[in-house]
């Protein structure tokens, strides 16, 4: 990457982020402006057969992008999908859903099961669409903690030829469409794994942490040790338990955290304002109000417009889910994405996104 390059657009991404916030920011978050994130730069460069390979594709995202600006201002690059390796949904209808949604990129994370590599071989078959991402950690083999898997990882991610990592689960709850009740440590020998890798190779990776208090600080810890691993935390905006999840469910608790840590990134929830969470019965989005229409409060408005560099789309589906991925999409434009000033709806939709997977501001 050219270094003059990215210096110019880290002064002018933090230009933009100053107006948006003289325009648009409140008090209450104005006081401290948090660091933009730099561009990533490995510090374990990738082999130039591999690099020349990334630029190519790079250039076929490039272009679906531009293809879909033309048409339409809010293209989405996705950066949650978990996909079931064709098993039970044809790619030909992930693709469906990608155009009639809006949805020009798709960062394809395989369940652990079908290895990283299925994801190589997936995204040949729509190569200027999806876009190749290193295992999930959802599986038997990262919930028992194994270290050959991590090898794996950091392996496949120093081969350069993936974008992104995971969603790996630290603790994760039994939920309405799963079963899974664990707690890897997120300062476990595993996790330290994957922060070095990212750290290393600046592929960002998506984290799954229920967000109680009591939970905070091994994340905190492990923010501190590796302040240059890119981490994207699914699911912002969910409270599953009011009574022991009180500081990050707020826009407050996102602030301070994004303060404190400069590459910290969040996906925004998928589900809506009425989606319950059955084994504490709270309702499990802080973001709306109104079942119907759901309208995003407007704290939370603030926090996005003030922090735009710093949230992300991702559309969480799965097999399980997959019927919901227009729904997903549709709320996530009409509830959020228009209601943002038009700086932060296209850093949050496609932009973000863009550094996190080339090193390049779009
Ligand atoms: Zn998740």
């Amino acid at each position: 990457m050219n270094t003059q390059f990215s210096r110019r657009g880290i002064l002018q991404s933090t230009c933009a982020a100053l107006l948006g916030q003289a325009l648009a920011a409140p008090r209450s978050f104005a006081q401290e402006v948090a660091p933009t994130p730099p561009a990533p730069v490995p510090a374990v460069p990738f082999p130039a057969a591999a690099l020349e390979q990334r630029q190519a594709l790079i250039q076929g995202y490039r272009q679906t992008l531009e293809r879909m600006l033309a048409k339409m201002p809010l293209p989405i690059i996705d950066v949650e999908h978990h996909w079931g390796g064709g098993e039970r949904i044809a790619l030909a209808k992930l693709i469906d859903n990608m155009d009639s949604n809006g949805v020009a990129l798709t960062w394809l994370g395989p369940n652990e099961k079908h290895g990283s590599a299925s994801s190589l071989r997936t995204c040949q078959q729509f190569a200027q669409r999806l876009v190749p991402t290193i295992v999930h950690g959802d599986g038997p083999r990262w919930h028992g903690h194994d270290l050959t898997l991590v090898q794996e990882i950091e392996d496949d991610a120093h081969s350069g030829a993936y974008f992104g990592m995971g969603e790996f689960e630290a603790r994760h709850y039994v939920s309405g469409s799963n079963n899974r009740d664990i707690h890897m440590p997120t300062d476990s020998a595993s996790f330290h794994g994957v922060f070095r890798t990212s750290q290393e190779t600046g592929l960002a990776f998506l984290y799954h942490h229920e967000a109680e208090d009591a939970l905070l600080p091994e994340l905190e810890k492990m923010l501190a040790l590796y302040p240059k691993a890119r981490i994207v935390w699914c699911h912002v905006g969910r409270n599953r338990n009011p009574q022991t999840w009180t500081q990050l469910p707020t826009p407050q608790g996102v602030a301070a955290f994004i303060q404190k840590y400069p590459n910290l990134h969040f996906d925004i929830l998928q589900s809506g304002a009425g989606s319950i969470f059955p084994p504490t019965g709270a309702a499990e989005s802080v973001l709306y109000y109104g079942n119907k229409s759901p309208t995003l409060r407007s704290e939370w408005a603030t926090l996005f417009n003030t922090y735009p560099e710093r949230f992300l789309i991702g559309s969480d589906i799965n097999t399980f889910r997959w019927n919901n991925y227009s729904d997903v999409i549709f709320r996530l434009r009409s509830a959020v994405l228009r209601v943002l000033t038009p700086d932060a709806a296209e850093k949050i939709a496609y932009k973000n996104a863009w550094r996190l997977m080339t090193g390049q501001d779009w």
